[in-house]
């Protein structure tokens, strides 16, 4: 069982600046997120565009953002369970909260701090009867570990970026790469279909479009084995295809998901908060930081977030701690311990 001071649900921008006011306190925090990279939105909807309401950036690059707060808060060493989603809660008799993800992963802390932004994203799935059958045997809605395609035999759904960028990424890795889309146009940048047709040219992909897979078969370990293609042409033609991995990338949506079953006031699909004083949710040691909360005047902003995930962390600190007393410094003066893992 992981355990830790302050356990943050979502490593968006809130969760992750959450690591770094929680360390100004010598409090440990560990991150849960569905998603297998931190950064949340910023990561996972617009990593190339650029944000110009960062206070003291003119402009920064969401991913850029994302890897500035990565570098920021890695001096206090916080813990992730990444491409894990937070399912159960529970409060124990000592006080504390279990916490366990879709994978079983147990989790404990006396905070629970949901910074879950607009929910988990959850994958789209293609309609494909079966398909369940085939998740973790074959079948993957997102790339986690792109070494787990080197020399086997993949297929690609999708007309987006995600499906572009992995078929090029993975045309040097996996043995033969087919990318199969519904339309002869894609949505995502020119200059990556311009790439997948310069591979394709190369025989590097094979593109099938427009078509779709619509069926999908087991071997006798219930892994996949094969899948059926419908290219649409004049006339419909079904092509079986031997694969060893199906990766329909068709998109995220988020969802606020497990966490709206967790006994909290939940109002227009957001949580709602005690803005006057600390961000704490309707259950004492539960609070909601960032896009995923609501009160009076909300603002769902990067920076809103930052100021909430602030006040937060003084108010753990005294939940944990009720019998010290915390005297706010600036990380610049003296007394503050741990910003850069030394005593100033
Ligand atoms: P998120 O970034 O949504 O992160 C939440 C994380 O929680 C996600 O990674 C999710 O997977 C995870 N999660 C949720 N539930 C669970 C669960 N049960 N288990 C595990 N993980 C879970 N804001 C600005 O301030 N300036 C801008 O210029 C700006 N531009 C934007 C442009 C676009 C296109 C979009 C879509 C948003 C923009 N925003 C902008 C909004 C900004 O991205 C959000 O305010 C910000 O991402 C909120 O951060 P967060 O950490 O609260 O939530």
């Amino acid at each position: 069982m992981i355990k830790t001071d302050i356990l943050i649900i979502g490593a968006g921008p809130t969760g992750l600046f959450t690591v770094f006011e929680a360390g100004l306190l010598q409090l440990k925090c560990h991150l849960i997120d569905a998603l297998p990279q931190p950064g949340g939105q910023c990561a996972e909807l617009y990593p190339k565009k650029p944000i110009y309401d960062i206070p003291g950036f003119p402009e920064v690059l969401a991913g850029d953002l994302v890897d500035n707060l990565m570098e920021q808060i890695k001096s206090f060493e916080p813990g992730f369970t990444l491409a894990e989603r937070a399912e159960t809660i529970e409060k124990l008799e000592d006080d504390t909260f279990l916490v366990t993800t879709n994978k079983g992963t147990q989790h404990n802390a006396p905070i629970v701090a949901i910074a879950g932004g607009l929910g988990s994203f959850e994958p789209r799935k293609p309609p494909i009867p079966n398909i369940a059958n085939f998740e973790d045997k074959g079948v993957a809605y997102m790339v986690k570990d792109p070494e787990v395609y080197r020399n086997k035999k993949v297929i690609i759904a999708g007309g987006g970026d995600s499906a572009l960028d992995w078929s090029i990424f993975l045309a040097d890795v996996a043995e033969e790469v087919t990318l199969v889309h519904r339309r002869n146009e894609f949505r995502g940048a020119l200059d990556s279909v311009e790439k997948v047709k310069e591979l394709k040219d190369l025989g590097k992909i094979n593109l099938i479009t427009p078509g779709e897979v619509d069926g999908l078969q087991a071997d006798e370990n219930g892994h996949l084995a094969s899948v059926i293609i419908k290219k649409k042409s004049e006339a419909t033609e079904e092509i079986q295809l031997e694969v060893d991995h199906f990766i329909p990338l068709f998109g995220l949506s988020p969802k606020l998901g497990p966490i709206a079953d967790w006994g909290l006031e939940i109002e227009k699909n957001a949580i709602k908060v005690d803005n006057a004083l600390d961000y704490q949710t309707n259950i004492p040691g539960v609070y909601a930081i960032g896009d995923v909360n609501t009160y009076p005047g909300k603002l769902k902003l990067i920076l809103c977030g930052f100021h909430e995930a602030t006040l937060m962390c003084q108010s753990a600190y005294k939940k944990i701690y009720p019998d010290k007393k915390y005297v706010m410094k600036y990380t610049t003066v003296g007394g503050v311990t741990g910003f850069d893992g030394t005593k100033k």
